[in-house]
């Protein structure tokens, strides 16, 4: 018999989530701290949980989907919160990014409870989360790995088991600093070309062709153009990635210069009010900081 499905968060990347798995035929429960998303997921054919709690009874998997480690913390943990209702055996599947210290954390309690946890945080966007195509990282076992993978399957399209508890958010961070690293210095290009008379879209199509070519400028091609940043990805999500990023690289005792620069513009755009816009307006920051605008 298929396993029971627990899903909790039900934002943007979690809803249609989701709602993929009940499409594929799993019976799904659902939670999530604002009400109205639970009532959508009951339209699409899931049934509604009031407590983290009553979603780990009711599930043989549980999948959480949440901002960061404070909520994750939250929901396994507090009186109404997953440990409180799990069952022995069950398998805990946290898809949110989160610093891989606290997964390590939670993995062990878990653990204490009878239960297993992998880490599985994903990349692709909610556009992958929507059709499916979520590239998924996954830290943990690998006999719990292949007992998840036929719901990775559904919701992914790129699955790859890429070690131990918390292995999965370490990749998914080392993701994030190449990914701001890189829109950071798409950033000066475009700055720098166009302050020197260069046309931004020139810039794009002559580094694309060369060793500077990179996916970003493909993908943000539009939004570095356009200066339209609506999101996308937030780039407060992203301050909160660089933000796990550096506090492993201190608990591993190890540096990551820029990494720490680019957190800082980040940050910056928080203050500025641009965090609800995507990621790639780094571009708005590194022109503020040079008074000129690559238009
Ligand atoms: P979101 O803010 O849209 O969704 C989070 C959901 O969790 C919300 O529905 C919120 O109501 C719910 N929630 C928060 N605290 C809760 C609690 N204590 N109990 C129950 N529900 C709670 O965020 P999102 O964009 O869906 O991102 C989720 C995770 O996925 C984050 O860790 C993010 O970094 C990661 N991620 C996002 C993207 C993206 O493009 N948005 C891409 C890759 C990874």
């Amino acid at each position: 018999m298929a396993e029971k499905i627990g899903f909790i968060g039900l934002g943007i990347m979690g809803a249609p989530m989701a709602r993929n798995l009940v499409e594929a035929g799993y019976d799904v429960t659902v939670y999530n701290r604002s009400r109205g998303a639970v009532d959508e997921l009951e339209k699409a054919g899931a049934t509604g949980a009031s407590s983290p709690r009553e979603v780990a009874g009711a599930s043989d998997v549980i999948i959480t989907m949440l901002p960061d480690s404070p909520q994750v913390r939250e929901v396994v943990e507090d009186e109404g919160g997953i440990l409180a209702g799990i069952e022995s055996g069950a398998l805990v599947v946290d898809m949110s990014t989160i610093s891989p210290v606290v997964t390590e954390e939670l993995a062990a309690k878990i653990q204490e409870a009878g239960a297993s946890m992998l880490d599985a945080p994903v990349s692709g966007g909610d556009v992958g989360a929507q059709q499916g195509t979520l590239s998924i990282m996954v830290g943990g076992s690998e006999s719990d790995f292949e007992r998840a993978k036929p719901l990775f399957d559904v919701m992914g399209g790129t699955v790859n088991h890429v070690g131990p508890t918390g292995a999965g958010q370490v990749v998914k961070a080392a993701n994030q600093v190449v990914v701001a690293l890189t829109i950071e210095a798409v950033s000066e290009a475009l700055v720098l070309g166009s302050k020197g008379g260069v046309a931004p879209e020139k810039v794009l199509d002559v580094l694309g062709g060369g060793l500077a070519g990179n996916k970003v400028m493909e993908v943000k091609r539009e939004k570095f153009l356009s200066h339209d940043f609506s999101p996308g990805f937030r780039s407060e999500l992203h301050h909160k990635d660089l933000g796990i990023a550096l506090a492993a690289a201190r608990e591993y005792g190890i540096s990551l210069p820029n990494t720490a620069a680019v957190d800082q513009m980040l940050q910056t755009m928080k203050k500025k009010g641009w965090g609800g816009e995507d990621h790639s307006a780094l571009l708005r920051v590194i022109e503020d900081l040079s008074g000129h605008e690559a238009r």
